[in-house]
């Protein structure tokens, strides 16, 4: 059987990346805004061109996020964003900002980066910002550098970053880390909450799930499928003579061999008590009977034993394609007539009986589609 992720089973990644996007457009807004306000209190501070810098950096926010809103290139909103903001802090730290309060902004890009980024990108850019900021500081002859800083400040700002950024490091990784476990937990309960505990197979909700998802992709694109509903005989005798603990070995004997015989795109469930249901996609009616055929003489010709007891174990089925039914439940509703008839004409055999399944079981030696 298909071990592929159900399509029930929840689309982490994509959500949180959605409300990064979200996060960063209102980051944005409120960066404009920010420049905007700071840049004209430069302005009336008479710090003219310290304003028209701030002002300036507004503009790559602004095409940033027009690119994202024509383009959607989440990459390329988080890379700008994070570029422009790191040169904003660069300039800062350079002209001091205000009364050489420029590098206060600094504190802002730890935790921004390590929620933007993952850690070992935060921490390769975040150590490059250290170098350039050590450049910086170090050398206030450089040009384009204005600002000097006292050397008290230089080791308080250094310490308190490096406290800041080790303490922001810790705490994204416990995050990612729990909600790495969050959705592993979310994905065991969705697992079990499709699967039969005693055999493995999907269960019923999943099945009925899948059968509904069949018939969706029937009606849009016309690929039929056919369903075998499967009883196992007389199962009370082997409940009554061997004991309860044999019939439920019997069942999960029998889920194995029943994956051994179908394809992989078949999907096979316990359909509840000692029945299963086995969906075929892109199967016609005679291609399942074969199938079903195929399966009951394996189960005849197979020893079920257990205990050093020899149990009884036989299979009577109900075919049914799609093709000759309206709806799911006319489907397992004919499905279901054929295997009364089956039990009522002796059990272990498959119905409908078709004239050409015998020629068609012999003539089926290559793979279906
Ligand atoms: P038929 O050939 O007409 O289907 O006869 P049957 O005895 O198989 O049918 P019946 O419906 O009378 O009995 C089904 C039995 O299957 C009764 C129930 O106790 C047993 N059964 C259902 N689920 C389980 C299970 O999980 N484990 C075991 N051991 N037995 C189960
Ligand atoms: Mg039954
Ligand atoms: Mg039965």
């Amino acid at each position: 059987m298909s071990d592929s992720l159900h399509p029930d089973a929840p689309p982490t990644v994509p959500i949180e990346d959605q409300r990064i996007a979200r996060l960063l457009t209102w980051l944005s807004l409120m960066a404009i805004l920010f420049l905007l306000g700071i840049g004209a209190k430069a302005w009336y501070a008479n710090h003219h061109t310290h304003a028209w810098v701030l002002w300036a950096f507004a503009l790559p926010i602004v095409v940033n996020m027009a690119w994202f809103a024509g383009t959607g290139n989440r990459a390329a909103q988080k890379g700008g964003l994070i570029t422009t903001v790191g040169l904003l802090f660069v300039y800062l730290m350079a002209s001091g900002g205000e009364s050489n309060t420029g590098p206060l902004w600094f504190y802002v890009f730890p935790p921004l980066l390590f929620y933007l980024t993952n850690l070992k990108t935060g921490t390769a850019i975040l150590l490059f910002c250290y170098l350039i900021a050590v450049v910086v500081f170090q050398n206030p002859d450089l040009p384009l550098v204005a600002a000097e800083y006292s050397t008290d400040f230089k080791i308080r700002f250094f310490a308190t970053l490096t406290f800041e950024s080790l303490f922001c490091f810790v705490l994204e990784a416990s995050r990612l880390k729990a909600r790495h476990e969050l959705v592993e937990l979310a994905r065991t309960h969705e697992q079990a909450a499709r699967t039969d505990e005693l055999t493995a197979l999907a269960n019923r909700r999943d099945m009925q799930y899948r059968l509904n998802a069949e018939f969706s992709r029937y009606q849009r694109a016309g690929h039929h499928f056919s369903i075998v509903l499967i009883d196992l005989d007389l199962f009370k005798t082997i409940n009554d003579r061997f004991g309860h603990d044999a019939g439920d070995e019997v069942l999960k004997a029998f889920a194995e061999l029943m994956q051994r015989v179908i394809r992989e795109t078949d999907i096979a469930a316990r359909w509840g008590g000692e029945e299963f249901l086995v969906l075929l996609p892109d199967t016609s009616l005679l291609q399942a009977l074969v199938l079903a055929e195929r399966l009951r003489a394996e189960v005849a010709r197979t020893e079920f034993v257990f205990h050093d007891q020899r149990l009884p174990v036989s299979i009577s089925a109900g075919v049914c394609s799609i093709a000759k039914s309206g709806s799911i439940n006319d489907l397992l509703k004919q499905a279901d007539t054929h295997l009364y008839s089956a039990k009522e004409a002796g059990r272990n055999r498959i119905a409908p009986r078709v004239r050409s399944l015998d020629e068609a079981a012999d003539r089926d030696t290559t793979p279906r589609p």
